[in-house]
């Protein structure tokens, strides 16, 4: 994706030199060409095509029922969607966050909680690529990538989801091995993930540690039943004495603060991303339903009062779609900040609930109605401010980067 301008105009005004703004915006076609590649359109093509075709049955089992089709995950890892920008020496597809970006989108845009599914596995192999040693990485990330496991990523619990310093799961070393009770709460993939990335304490500190879930001492807590995301099988993840080899201790002791921050910034990105796809939906539900729906002899898409809500949703979508690849693109060139991932999770999934109620208004009654989309768009757009961080969570981490 050629965003050039957004990393260098900032240096360039710095600098304010009238040479160096002709130097980097030698033509203008080069500064802001802001497409994708011939790759990336492919790609989105090829992703659209699958996701209409694959994804679109899945809707009814996994909003209705709150069940995960298993079955998908072959289909999702031959399409190579579980390891997008990983190397392929690990599985990956060798690909970037821009392509993940894509992806996420349109998997989102026919059924957002099967988008979060793909998410989370890759936050999981996110920490196998940044903290497994080697063999670890073939060991978990190649599966991974194949479908054939189901990681989670599990840090809050009963007590916090905001607050790192407050959790209450603690590690003891005994051995060669390390002991861990405690309770996590929210697991995404929870009902069925094959390991888990734990946040405990150590000796004080924050230390991240891999769980076999088959191991001894681990138990699921039920499926919650919630408003929106149905289908990711969200549950507590309950350690009672679990025994786990002194090597699952990852990236060292203590620390990992850091590590659930790095995390969560990928997490930023990808939520956002659902959030273009959620609103997509929404403007596309909105316009197909104002089109067939007479006032008098006239459809509602012809009243003023419909223009507003559409054009209000159109520009809103397009404003988060651009915060949204430039983070991605921030990403692949490895100048991603908290403080950039923190503004574009705040803005994109808050108008994401914006928009959707629009959509819903547009759809007068029947937008309340299980008959239309737009009632489970907007159940699932509101569930993007509640998740890794809060929108006030969001704020504080902006604020506290600002330049003072
Ligand atoms: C669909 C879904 C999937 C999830 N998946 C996972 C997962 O896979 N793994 C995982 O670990 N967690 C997961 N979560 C949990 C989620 O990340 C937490 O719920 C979230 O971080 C908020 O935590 P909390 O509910 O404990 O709120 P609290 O931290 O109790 O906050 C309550 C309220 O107080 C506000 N607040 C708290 N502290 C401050 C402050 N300092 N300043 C201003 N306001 C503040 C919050 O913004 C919020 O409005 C998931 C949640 C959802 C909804």
């Amino acid at each position: 994706m050629g965003l050039a301008l957004f990393t260098k105009l900032p240096n360039v005004l710095t600098l304010g030199s009238l040479y160096l703004i002709r130097y980097y915006l030698k033509s203008e076609e080069e500064a802001l060409n802001f497409n994708l590649t011939e790759q990336q359109e492919m790609f989105q093509r090829e992703v659209r095509k699958f996701a209409e075709a694959e994804t679109t049955p899945l809707v009814d089992i996994m909003d209705r029922e709150n069940t995960f089709p298993q079955e998908i995950r072959p289909k999702l890892a031959a399409m190579n969607l579980y390891g997008i920008p990983w190397e392929q020496k690990y599985g990956g597809a060798g690909s970037d966050y821009v392509s993940l970006t894509i992806a996420l989108v349109e998997l989102a845009k026919v059924i957002a909680p099967l988008s979060m599914h793909v998410q989370c596995q890759h936050t999981v192999g996110d920490r196998f690529n940044k903290l497994g040693t080697e063999e670890q990485k073939q060991r978990f990330m190649v599966p991974i990538c194949e479908g054939k496991m189901v990681g989670c990523f599990c840090f809050t619990e009963p007590d916090t989801g905001s607050h790192p310093k407050m959790i209450k799961t603690t590690a003891v070393e005994d051995g060669d091995s390390y002991v861990l009770n405690g309770t996590k709460r929210f697991v995404t993939n929870g009902r069925f993930a094959d390991v888990a990335f734990i946040f405990a304490k150590l000796e004080g500190d924050i230390s991240l540690f891999l769980v076999d879930t088959n191991t001894k001492g681990f138990s699921r807590g039920p499926k919650m039943d919630k408003l929106g995301l149905r289908g990711t099988e969200l549950c507590d993840l309950i350690m009672d004495d679990v025994r786990i080899p002194r090597e699952n201790l990852m990236g060292g002791k203590g620390g990992k603060f850091d590590a659930l921050k790095d995390a969560m910034t990928l997490g930023k990105l990808c939520l956002s991303a659902h959030c273009i796809g959620l609103m997509q939906a929404a403007l596309d539900e909105a316009i197909k339903y104002s089109m067939t729906r007479m006032h008098f002899d006239e459809p509602i898409f012809d009243l003023q009062a419909i223009h507003w809500l559409l054009a209000e949703m159109a520009s809103r979508l397009e404003a988060s779609r651009w915060l949204t690849y430039r983070a991605a693109f921030l990403k692949d060139q490895g100048l991603d900040t908290i403080k950039d991932m923190a503004i574009t999770k705040l803005f994109v999934t808050q108008t994401a609930v914006d928009v959707c109620r629009f959509g819903m208004q547009v759809h007068g009654a029947y937008g309340i109605s299980k008959e239309y989309k737009i009632e489970r768009i907007f159940r699932d757009a509101k569930m993007y401010e509640l998740l890794e961080g809060t929108s006030e969570i969001q704020r504080e981490l902006i604020v506290k980067r600002l330049p003072r």
